[in-house]
């Protein structure tokens, strides 16, 4: 047996075995030593409070109370604080710069800590414990997990994920084997020494045996700690890689220069922020430079993207000097339809006043402004017509949906894209847009997601990173209520006072249809179709209600569009597709039925569409389920300050591995536990740079490009 040998050559199996290794993607040995145990079943060291030790490592349960949030008076670092008791005593407990933390419990709370007891002048406390919220006290329960007290300490068995045909017993036989044989000597370590020995980690063969069967726990958590800083070093190699590879390409230079894009912005009826200002000076850098650019810029929903988008496209609309260019192009990427007609429009309005031709190519059709007949407004065309212009360099910038990376669409001179809302797309979708043999575009993708930033750190380890992180002036924060079936009424009597001053409303449901009676009783998550009809019976009879949703064709959806921006629809009931990006600042009210089915990040998105102006706006969250996770999550919502703050109360809440790790984004559970370290992940990130710098092709570390070469095609979104 050596580490490349095929299990099923190795192990004699079933054919649901082999089936179900199949699924799990297991193939080779080292396959399956790669496979870690979730969790082991020993039992923790529950301690009584009054028995901490300073110094050590404890696990303590009790009743949380004083929670505040405060600030350091030299380090002006904020810290959550609280007091946690159980029968035996009390402790104070500190979380450093995670101020949120005193937001996400309520007085009276039970919680589980884990963490190490430290000591200030004498006086013991937790400092950075992990939080979760527990039902009860286990220490209230007659002391029954001290049972065992000849265990405590010794790890009985690890617990892996099973799958029909395959058992986590089976597993960890097949383990114990392959170690006791002595097979894992046969394998040799990716990871220098250096940076093991740097950063404390264990070697590969003792990770490997501590990860399958710790003699004690610390050794399962530090080969744990290994395998993520591991999977987080090879994302950011690989990441870190394609850019440096992307950067070897010529690029277009633009002279971008900050002085003329004052006429530009003279025009907007407001001033850009200083985080507007700032990013269009970041990127006009870039665009001045040999590189070809790869950013990201980050920004709250409502944070004003759009404006910095447009602010760069306009100088590469002021670009004439390049000799047999004469134009350079703008592509300019968007999800859905919806949007992209939005930004089309908005184009327009922007650059109606120049000499510039504006395309927008959708799955639905294509259209050109301005119109031969019309010069202020757009007019519809064939694709192929499109195209040509577009190839010829006649169109400046063209907006579009994935329809606009399609083969067909070939750019004469492409010297930028903008990827808004990149969180949809994968790099590869990006990558797309560039054809062999020409100059590379300047990419600058576009994102609100509130992810945390360790996350955005990892997946996003190719990009340089611009914080648009602050809100237009003026923008009050969203008034945001949990409403539960007693309070309906009162709320609908709020929205009407509102309304009454002339603004506009969505109503989120979770379905398009009702469900079938007969079939779907339990499903009661209410209809778009059906409530829009009982709104206008029942509630909002003065009011014009109107509905949209994703079956709709998209000529409907963009007339439906038009008439809520017009006015001319009072209360829009929609499916979640007016999620991103839809921009209507009279819209001030959003209702979101079910709110507990959609995810934080969903919820937040949703938000999002009612700041848009300086009105008062509010967003009332539906939910029938009494549950204490969906209260917690919406409680979250309501409190966060912004989308950062939120993703960092998401990961505190529901830990990493519910963020939807390898689904969303390709990273394992494992490594999504690292994401909650960050210094982890910056070292992991520190240590790729280091070495592409010392060697850029990893020709010297022929594993590491090995272990690259499988995770190449591997795109962390589709
Ligand atoms: P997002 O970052 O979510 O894409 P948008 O670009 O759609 O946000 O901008 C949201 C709204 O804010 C738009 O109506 C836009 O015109 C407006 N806006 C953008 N920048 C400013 C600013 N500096 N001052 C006032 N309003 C702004
Ligand atoms: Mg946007």
């Amino acid at each position: 047996m050596t580490p490349e040998s095929l299990i099923v050559e190795t192990f004699r199996l079933s054919p649901l075995q082999k089936a179900a290794l199949a699924r799990l993607n297991l193939h080779t040995i080292l396959d399956l030593l790669y496979y870690f145990p979730t969790r082991y079943s020993s039992i923790s060291e529950i301690k009584n409070i009054s028995e901490l030790i300073i110094g050590e490592k404890a696990v303590i349960y009790g009743q949380i109370s004083n929670l505040k949030t405060a600030k350091g008076f030299k380090s002006k670092m904020t810290y959550a604080e609280a007091t946690i008791e159980d029968r035996t005593g009390k402790i104070k407990t500190i979380w450093f710069r995670q101020p949120y933390i005193a937001k996400m419990f309520g007085e009276g709370d039970l919680v589980k800590l884990s963490g190490t007891v430290s000591d200030k002048n004498g006086a013991k406390y937790l400092s950075n414990p992990e939080i979760e919220k527990t039902k009860d006290l286990p220490i209230d329960a007659g002391n029954s997990l001290f049972k065992n007290t000849d265990q405590i300490g010794a790890v009985s068995y690890p617990v892996y994920p099973e799958t029909q045909g395959i058992t986590s017993k089976w597993i960890y036989h097949a383990i114990d084997k392959i170690i006791k044989n002595g097979t894992i000597e046969a394998i040799v370590d990716p990871i220098p020494q250096e940076i093991l020995e740097k950063y404390h980690l264990p070697a590969l063969k003792t990770a490997l045996v501590w990860v399958h069967m710790p003699k004690e726990e610390s050794h399962g958590l530090i080969a744990r700690k290994r395998f993520a800083f591991e999977e987080i070093f090879f994302i950011q190699l690989l990441r870190q890689k394609a850019k440096k590879e992307y950067e070897k390409n010529k690029s277009f230079f633009v002279h971008a220069k900050e002085e003329d894009v004052n006429d530009f912005i003279s025009r907007f009826p407001f001033r850009p922020t200083d985080a507007q200002n700032k990013a269009i000076e970041d990127i006009y850098k870039d665009l001045r430079s040999e590189k070809p650019m790869l950013r990201l810029l980050e920004g709250d929903v409502g944070s004003g993207k759009t404006f910095v988008a447009a602010a760069i496209a306009y100088a590469l609309t002021q670009e004439r000097t390049q000799g047999e260019f004469t134009k350079l192009q703008t592509a300019y990427m968007a999800p859905t339809e919806i949007l992209a007609t939005q930004l089309f429009e908005n184009f327009i309005k922007y650059f109606s006043h120049l000499p510039v031709t504006i395309g927008l190519v959708t799955g639905s059709g294509c259209k050109k402004f301005p119109s031969k007949v019309d010069p202020t407004g757009w007019t519809n065309i064939s694709k192929t017509q499109l195209m040509k212009w577009v190839g010829g360099g006649e169109v400046d910038i063209l907006v579009g949906t994935h329809a606009i990376i399609q083969k067909s669409v070939n750019f004469k001179n492409l010297a930028f894209a903008i990827i808004d809302e990149q969180h949809r797309f994968g790099t590869a979708q990006r990558m797309k847009l560039v054809k062999k043999g020409q100059p590379v575009p300047h990419f600058l993708s576009m994102t609100a997601t509130p992810i945390p930033r360790t996350l955005a750190l990892t997946i996003y380890g190719d990009l340089d990173l611009t914080l648009l992180d602050a809100m237009p002036p003026g923008r009050k924060p969203v008034i945001t209520d949990i409403i539960y079936a007693k309070n309906r009424d009162q709320m609908y009597e709020d929205i009407r006072k509102e309304l009454k001053t002339g603004r506009q409303a969505y109503v989120i449901c979770p379905r398009i249809d009702e469900p079938d009676p007969e079939k779907e009783m339990a499903l009661q998550a209410k209809s778009v179709k059906e409530e829009a009809k009982r709104l206008k019976k029942n509630i909002f009879q003065e009011y014009e209600i109107d509905i949209l949703h994703g079956k709709m064709t998209p000529k409907e959806k963009e007339s439906i569009m038009a008439s809520f921006e017009k006015k001319e629809i009072d209360i829009l009931c929609a499916t979640s597709v007016v999620e991103v990006g839809v921009n209507v600042p009279n819209a001030t009210i959003i209702i979101i039925e079910g709110a507990e089915r959609f995810g934080l990040a969903q919820l937040h998105q949703l938000r999002g569409r009612v700041i848009r102006s300086n009105h008062q706006a509010y967003c009332y969250l539906l939910t029938e389920s009494f549950g204490q996770k969906t209260k917690d999550r919406l409680h979250a919502l309501k409190t966060a300050k912004n989308g950062f703050e939120l993703a960092e109360m998401d990961l505190a809440l529901r830990g990493a591995g519910e963020l939807g790790g390898k689904k969303q984004w390709g990273v394992s559970d494992l490594g999504m536990e690292a994401i909650k370290n960050l210094k982890m992940v910056e070292a992991a990130r520190f240590e790729a740079k280091e070495m592409l710098k010392k060697n850029p092709s990893l020709k010297k570390y022929p594993l590491i490009l090995a272990k690259l070469e499988g995770k190449e095609t591997v795109s962390h979104f589709e």
